[in-house]
């Protein structure tokens, strides 16, 4: 399990700098780039007022992803302690990436 730190204050999913899912699919199957990683699990916060009403910031969750060029991917599991998904103000998947991508 990795700990998540999730910068994407714009996802329905975001409390606290963490996310609310038990666990996110990251994307990015060609990548080689940070900037070709990307949150396959955001969904915009569009209205706000509900926003993580019931819900808790897991400190670790499972993190699937399909960056197999990076160093910490391990048959499609993320094998990273921590890592920082980052995307401020995004308001579609492909504005956010995997800060932590590394190249293998
Ligand atoms: S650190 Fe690598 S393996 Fe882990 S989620 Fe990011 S891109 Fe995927």
């Amino acid at each position: 399990m990795t700990k998540l730190d999730c910068t994407v204050s714009t996802c329905v999913h975001n409390s606290e700098k963490c996310c609310c899912k038990s666990g996110i699919l990251v994307e990015g199957s060609e990548a080689r780039d940070t900037s070709d990683t990307f949150c396959g699990s955001f969904e915009e916060n569009r209205g706000g007022l509900f926003k993580n009403l019931f819900k808790t910031p897991e400190a670790r969750l499972q993190v699937d992803c399909d960056v197999v060029r990076c160093l910490y991917n391990d048959d499609h599991q993320c094998r990273a302690e921590r890592i920082t998904v980052r995307g401020d103000g995004a308001r579609a998947s492909d504005q956010t990436e995997c800060g932590s991508f590394r190249e293998r």
